[in-house]
Parts: structure tokens; sequence; C-alpha cells
């Protein structure tokens, strides 16, 4: 199954993914850990791309519709994924969809959480992630991990993110109202969209979920 997860930063989004790809066996693939390995690991596209990502603006859709089509030609998503963080534009949306009708394929379910603004700045405000492998994420109160500034999967050290910062964080949201959220109306047109409520526990989210996909 081909599934994309839309919602707004810090909607849980990476935590939900990470659960369901598990569930429905397919790779979980989310284009901010893509670049964030890439930043750490100093390569060109990283050191292209390190400034937009701390400054909260978007990269170009030329540099990131080719690593996500890198990502997804790879052997363990032929049969499906989850895309989590993109497509982030209509055009992405598009070249997306050109990408996999080339090979016969379409997305199959768009999964759209819902989280109240308020609640999506607490969440941004309290994540911490973990410096080797920024898919596993904390929060200061709502999943502590077991000790403290240590991460539970791995032992990477955990750190906030600079675009986690409050005033990254108001501009990023408004990208998202601008640019992303224009392209749930875009699946919504191909009958694609299931709206979550997302403002559960973790557990109960990924239920919802789960009972959203065809
Ligand atoms: P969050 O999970 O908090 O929404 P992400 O990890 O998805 O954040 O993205 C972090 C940053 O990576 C974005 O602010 C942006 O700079 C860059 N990025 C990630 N995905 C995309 C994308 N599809 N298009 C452009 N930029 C992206
Ligand atoms: P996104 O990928 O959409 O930016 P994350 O999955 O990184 O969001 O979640 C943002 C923060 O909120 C993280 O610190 C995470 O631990 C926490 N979180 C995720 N889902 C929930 C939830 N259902 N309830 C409370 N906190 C959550």
């Amino acid at each position: 199954m081909r599934i994309v997860l839309v919602g707004p930063p810090g909607a849980g989004k990476g935590t939900q993914a990470a659960l369901l790809a598990e569930r429905l066996a397919v790779p979980h693939i989310s284009t901010g850990d893509l670049f964030r390995a890439n930043i750490s690991q100093g390569t060109p596209l990283g050191k292209q791309v390190r400034s937009i990502l701390d400054e909260g603006g978007l990269v170009p859709d030329e540099i990131t519709v080719a690593m996500a089509a890198d990502r997804m030609a790879q052997p363990d998503a032929e049969d499906g994924f989850l895309l989590d963080g993109f497509p982030r534009n209509i055009g992405q949306a598009k070249a997306l969809d050109g990408l996999l009708a080339e090979g016969g394929h379409k997305i199959d379910a768009v999964l759209d959480l819902e989280v109240p603004e308020e609640e999506v700045v607490r969440r941004i405000a309290g994540r911490r992630t973990c410096r080797k492998d920024s898919s596993h994420t904390f929060h200061l109160e709502y999943r502590k991990p077991r000790v403290e500034g240590v991460c539970d999967v791995c032992g990477g050290e955990l750190y906030q993110r600079e675009d986690d910062r409050e005033e990254t964080v108001r501009k990023r949201l408004a990208i998202y109202h601008a640019e992303t959220e224009p392209i749930i109306d875009y699946y919504r047109e191909q009958g694609l969209v299931s709206t979550i409520p997302a403002l559960a526990p973790v557990p109960e989210v990924t239920r919802r979920a789960l009972e959203a996909l065809p």
C-alpha cells in the first residue's frame, strides 16, 4: 500500500509513520529525516540544504523530488511505502503522481492528522530528537526517554532541532497553511483523504489511522 501522511509540523506524523510502517511492513520514508541524515553525514546535498532546514523554509522541489524518487526506487519500497513530509506542495504532489504512473502505480490513501494549533506548538516545543537518527523522537512531557537526554532506541544524544525553536515554528506553520494544506484538497478530489482526529494518545491515533485505511 502506498500511503501519504499529512499534517502540520508536530502533528505526530513521524511517530505514527514509524508505528504504521511496522504494522504494514512497508518502509517509512521521511524527506525531513533523509535531509537531516545528509546534513549530519556532511554530504554535498546536506551542505546544500542545511541553512534552509535551520531557517524553516522548504527545500526546492527539484532537489526534494529527486531525493524522494531515489529512495522510493529502492527494493524495499517496491510494494509500498509510507510517505511522511512529502509531498509538501502541489508541485511535489503532481511530480509524485507522475513518478508512480511510470510504474503503473498510484497513491492508495492519504491520512490527514488533525491537531489543534496550540497542541502542535506544545508538541514541537517539547520535542527532543536523536542526533544519530532523527526518526527517533521523544517529548519532555508526553514521551519521556527512560534516561534523560538519551535515545531509548539507539543510545544517541537527544537535542532540540534548530527549526523547533519558537520563531522558526511560526514560519513553518505559515508555510504549512500556504503551501502544504492545498494538497489535501488535491487528494480529496481523488477521493483519497481520511481525516484522523489526532489529539489523543499515540496508540489511539494509530488505531484510528489503521481503521481508516482501505
Ligand atoms: P516536521 O516533521 O516537523 O514537519 P520535517 O522533518 O518533515 O519536519 O521537515 C523538516 C524540514 O525539512 C522542513 O522544514 C524543510 O526545510 C525540509 N523538508 C522536509 N520535507 C520537505 C519537502 N517535501 N519539501 C521541501 N522541504 C522539505
Ligand atoms: P511530526 O513528524 O508531525 O513533526 P512528531 O511525530 O515528531 O511530529 O511528533 C511531535 C512531538 O509530539 C514529538 O515530541 C512526539 O513525541 C510528540 N507526540 C507525537 N504524537 C503524540 C501524541 N499522540 N500525543 C502526545 N505527544 C505526541
